[in-house]
């Protein structure tokens, strides 16, 4: 699955709180052990009512474009071949108050719209120095067939 991000480019460290989300090929999202709230970036306190133990559900990784851009300027050099690209905010369908950005792919930006059906796609990217596998979202639309 090609990735716009050179593969020289920064992750995010892994960590207790990262790691769900980063490594395991699904939309792992942080949950509150107190009050049931969703939330992503996982944080280290309950936005609702700042409760600092959580799990981590799995979600299916379905949604709708709730915002989109298309990058046509290279911010740093190393973006200097992947311009242009899209990149969608997407609501998901199980947590629509959650919203997870990424790469959208395989489509032409006059064919994305708000509220187009999409499918979490996973990129396979080895982090250097430390060697840690991330699985990063991006996301593609949902084909007609199986929506
Ligand atoms: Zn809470």
């Amino acid at each position: 699955m090609s990735r716009v991000m050179p593969e020289s480019w920064p992750l995010p460290e892994l960590n207790e709180k990262t790691r769900p989300f980063f490594t395991s090929g699904c939309i792992m999202l942080q949950i509150c052990g107190r009050c049931g709230q969703t939330q992503h970036p996982p944080e280290d306190v309950c936005f609702a009512c700042q409760f600092t133990e959580f799990n981590f559900t799995e979600h299916q990784g379905t949604g709708t474009i709730y915002s989109f851009t298309e990058i046509v300027y290279p911010i740093h050099p190393n973006l200097k071949a992947a311009v242009p690209y899209l990149v969608a905010l997407v609501s998901l369908t199980d947590a629509p108050d959650v919203r997870i950005l990424g790469n959208l792919i395989d489509i032409s930006p006059d064919e994305v719209r708000i509220g187009l059906s999409v499918e979490a796609v996973w990129s396979e990217v080895r982090n250097e120095p430390s060697k840690d596998v991330y699985l990063l979202p991006q996301w593609r639309r949902v084909s007609k067939n199986t929506a």
